[in-house]
């Protein structure tokens, strides 16, 4: 069984008021899921339109992450007030606790991202983490959103960095995907990898363009955002779980072991993974293109003032054994490093981030 995209998209600059009045045909009693206070005012405009259509409607904010704890809060609130759907509005982390808590109650989910820093309002997929950000585990789920809500002018509030970050995020679907499942011979998988060269393609083409001029009447914002929150979604939809995640995920989801007073966001982690993944490939699979590929994306990553290394993600590796923990967390078990096609031991990481933190990329 696969679930291939949300039953109904909405998107554009209007997308919310269109949506409002198949939302207000679906469901009587939601739930709308936040938790930034930037956000705050766009969540009190859903609130007051979903009311307007005679919803009854209530509100709750995730306190951590997308972790256990909050999931059973919200759980609790979700059964005494008796609703029939999750309204997720936010990014990545509201997105895939609106979607888990949705499905293990078995009610709609209808994602509405407020940011373009992620494709989770899209994907049948949610990602655990602790209460302090450290990534547990990757939790598939039966189907995507019953509805997407892909409104262009609630991503245009959103602070720049986010859309760096979905950049980033977006850009390791294809360099995570050809390497993992390049070999496999199912067509589908084939053409999801193909859109996600195209993917690619776009956005070194158009992000800088994008980050520069975040406006709806510019056809490059207007093709990142969506390249970033749908497209990468799409891919992951036909490709399935065999258009699978790699080094750049497995290292991001080790940096998060790491607890730093400042946090970053999803993509920035996946930017540097994606960096460090390339000189993996050089170094192991002897892939020649890899230096390229990494000056390429250097260069638009400082463009989007995305960090390209792990100190600049305010990590020094060689403090409190966190060389060690990466490493371990990298080539644990049930790690995306392993779906690679060469071995990888953590000698191998170690050597990797020692080198990688020590050399300045010559663009
Ligand atoms: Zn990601």
């Amino acid at each position: 069984m696969q679930s291939i995209s949300p039953e109904i998209i909405f998107r554009g600059n209007d997308a919310w008021e269109k949506a409002l009045p198949r939302i207000s045909k679906l469901i009587q009693n939601p739930l709308i899921l936040g938790r930034s206070i930037h956000t705050e005012n766009l969540r009190d405009l859903l609130l007051r339109d979903l009311k307007n259509q005679k919803l009854s409607v209530n509100s709750d904010n995730l306190h951590f992450d997308c972790c256990y704890e909050d999931i059973s809060r919200l759980r609790n609130i979700i059964l005494e007030n008796n609703n029939d759907a999750v309204i997720a509005a936010g990014g990545g982390k509201v997105l895939d606790s609106g979607k888990y808590l949705a499905e293990s109650l078995d009610i709609p989910c209808i994602t509405v991202p407020l940011s373009a820093s992620t494709c989770a309002g899209w994907t049948a997929l949610s990602n655990i983490y602790t209460k302090n950000g450290q990534f547990i585990k990757d939790v598939p789920l039966r189907s995507c959103p019953k509805v997407l809500v892909y409104d262009h002018k609630f991503i245009q509030t959103a602070p720049s960095r986010t859309l760096a970050s979905g950049i980033a995020d977006a850009l390791a679907k294809w360099y995570e995907s050809s390497i993992t499942s390049a070999t496999i011979d199912d067509g589908l998988v084939q053409q999801a990898i193909q859109i996600s060269r195209v993917l690619r393609d776009q956005l070194l083409l158009q992000g800088e363009k994008a980050f520069k001029d975040p406006f709806e009447n510019n056809s490059s914002w207007r093709n990142t955002i969506e390249a970033c929150g749908l497209t990468a979604g799409l891919v992951g939809g036909i490709g399935g779980e065999k258009c699978r995640t790699a080094a750049a995920h497995a290292i991001h989801n080790a940096i998060t072991q790491i607890i730093t007073p400042n946090k970053f966001l999803h993509g920035e982690i996946v930017g540097v993974g994606l960096l460090l993944q390339l000189r993996l490939e050089e170094m192991k699979n002897n892939n020649k293109l890899a230096d390229q590929s990494i000056k390429q994306l250097s260069k638009l990553m400082n463009k989007l003032n995305l960090p390209t290394t792990i100190s600049e993600l305010e990590i020094n590796v060689f403090e409190n054994q966190n060389l060690n923990k990466i490493a371990d967390f990298v080539c644990r078990d049930n790690s995306e490093i392993h779906f690679l096609p060469f071995e990888i031991n953590k000698q191998d990481i170690i050597e990797l981030i020692v080198n990688f933190e020590q050399q300045k990329i010559i663009i």
